[in-house]
């Protein structure tokens, strides 16, 4: 490293890098603050797998976690995809194996398999169709009347999906550790403490968050609703790390993370897989160009058909 390049700050160094490099950095919502502040695109599952089917950038480095690295690869194969850390997993799609979810295919031949975006490649590439939260509704009304369905793997979104639209799904086992952590007493306790705060929830939590909750959404969702509301406190019930762009567009209203079950610094949710990524490592990764998300050829064709589905619907 040169003289010069050590007193930049780390946070120049990517952005130099990331030009040098004619790369893109698309980082989730629930990203450090440092990291979303040298993104180029900042988003929820559903926005940041567009930008990575249009980017022309050389390289991709993808600031989440690795079903969303493997998105933005199946969406753009011919491009170089990073992960800063590939451990940086996800709960929800490690509740999915291949084999096991196989196996309830084959129970259940006839119906159309809808899986959200939080899922391995391999659990892609065995659906008809895939969805994020923002579009999930849609996709469900899309499918005729007269097909069953099997949802995977969030059994908390699927029986979400299945009190708005009214169809009847074969539900997944599998949830977020993070959307399972809120505690209904200290949300109820927190209401009491503001009574004018509004609940906003993402519907990857469980029931009894939802019922209480007076908007149910998606991040993007979410976002929207607490910049369009006339209300001015908000009580936030996803993980924490939206808070910080929710605070950008809205500085001068009141928000409160929904706390956790358990005691924890912070008092609130945070996925320790999406945390696991630092503007350390991301500059890393970019230098290195590693690790990368490598894909079969096979494997990459079949998860892209439902994404593509997805995408038109
Ligand atoms: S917040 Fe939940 S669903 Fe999202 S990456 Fe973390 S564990 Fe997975």
């Amino acid at each position: 490293m040169s003289v010069v390049q050590e007193e930049l700050s780390l946070k120049d160094r990517v952005l130099q890098l990331k030009k040098e490099k004619n790369a893109v950095i698309l980082a989730h919502y629930y990203q450090e603050p440092e990291i979303q502040e040298v993104a180029d695109f900042i988003g929820d599952s559903l926005e940041l797998a567009k930008k990575a089917a249009a980017t022309t950038a050389d390289i991709i480095v993808f600031a989440g976690v690795h079903f969303m690295a493997e998105t933005a690869k199946i969406l753009n194969p011919t491009k170089k995809v990073l992960l800063p850390d590939l451990k940086a997993g996800c709960s929800l799609a490690e509740s999915c194996p291949p084999e096991a979810f196989q196996k309830l295919k084959d129970q259940y031949p006839d119906h159309v398999v809808v899986t959200y975006i939080n899922c391995s490649a391999e659990i892609k590439a065995m659906s008809d169709l895939v969805c994020t939260s923002s579009n999930a509704e849609k996709i469900i009304n899309s499918i005729p009347a007269d097909r069953k369905i099997i949802f995977a793997p969030d059994k908390n979104l699927g029986k979400y999906l299945i009190d708005v639209t009214g169809r009847e799904m074969l539900l997944w086992d599998g949830a977020c550790i993070v959307h399972e952590a809120f505690s209904l007493d200290k949300l109820i306790d927190l209401s009491i403490e503001y009574p004018k705060a509004k609940i906003i929830a993402h519907p990857e939590s469980e029931s009894h968050i939802l019922q209480v909750a007076n908007y149910i959404g998606s991040t993007s969702g979410m976002l929207n609703y607490v910049k369009t509301s006339d209300y001015d406190t908000f009580i936030v019930a996803t993980e924490a790390g939206i808070l910080h762009q929710m605070q950008l567009d809205v500085p001068h209203k009141t928000l409160i993370p929904a706390p956790a079950k358990e005691d924890n610094s912070c008092a609130c949710s945070e996925c320790a897989f999406m945390k696991m990524n630092t503007l350390k490592k991301l500059y890393d990764c970019l230098e290195k160009e590693g690790p990368e998300i490598r894909l079969e050829e096979e494997l990459i064709e079949k998860a892209l058909v439902p994404i593509k589905r997805m995408l038109e619907v």
